[in-house]
């Protein structure tokens, strides 16, 4: 070693699924999806920000039917009874809904309320159907009315980065999903 310090490597995290295993089982969503999605109907895609981007985007690229790509952002905040509350920033209304056939597309189920929201919101614009996508989904309770036909995959309770999930909006562009260690193991943040 000469002087100074030597460039240190960015800190590997824990994979979780990686790279192949991801694209192999959003190739089978796809196909599923294809399938029992009625023919010929044009579908709306509606993506929640940002977790979903990179999910979206390979997802869609698989997707042989007539679409169109909507996004909304979903903002949690501690409501007046400190019950987490999910508030919408973008006017649904304004998209046109009505009659269309809607796949909404997250990237991840934790307690559901984020989902439940969505699709409440959605149903109230009157969608000829309405269906769910998740990458993954976590092993723990869920709220009522937070259901998805359609997972990727069934994952532990832990904190997942990467393939569009953040920490921080840090991490989004790992092309695997990681697990972040407890705070303090991750090293080289800034
Ligand atoms: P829910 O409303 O189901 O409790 O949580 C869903 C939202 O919480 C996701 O859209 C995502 O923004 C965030 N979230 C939940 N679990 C994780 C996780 O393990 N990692 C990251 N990065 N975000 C998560
Ligand atoms: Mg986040």
């Amino acid at each position: 070693m000469g002087n100074g310090t030597p460039a240190r490597p960015r800190p590997e995290l824990p994979v979780l699924l990686g790279k192949a295993e991801i694209h192999q089982r959003v190739a089978e969503l796809a196909a599923r999806l294809a399938e029992e999605h009625p023919a010929g109907e044009p579908l709306v895609v509606l993506a929640v920000m940002k977790g979903a981007l990179v999910f979206l985007a390979d997802l869609i690229r698989r997707l042989p039917m007539p679409l169109e790509i909507e996004l909304v952002t979903a903002r949690s905040y501690r409501g007046r009874t400190r019950r987490e509350e999910i508030e919408l920033l973008d006017d649904l209304g304004a998209l046109g809904l009505g009659g269309r056939h809607v796949l909404l597309v997250d990237c991840v189920l934790d307690s559901g309320r984020t989902l439940a929201a969505v699709r409440r919101a959605v149903a109230e614009h009157g969608p000829a159907s309405l269906k769910s996508c998740v990458l993954l989904r976590k092993d723990v309770p869920r709220v009522a009315g937070a259901e998805a036909e359609y997972v990727g995959f069934d994952v532990p309770d832990l904190f997942v980065v990467g393939y569009g999930l953040d920490h921080a909006n840090r991490w989004r562009h790992l092309p695997y999903v990681a697990a972040l260690p407890p705070q303090g193991d991750e090293e080289g943040s800034h």
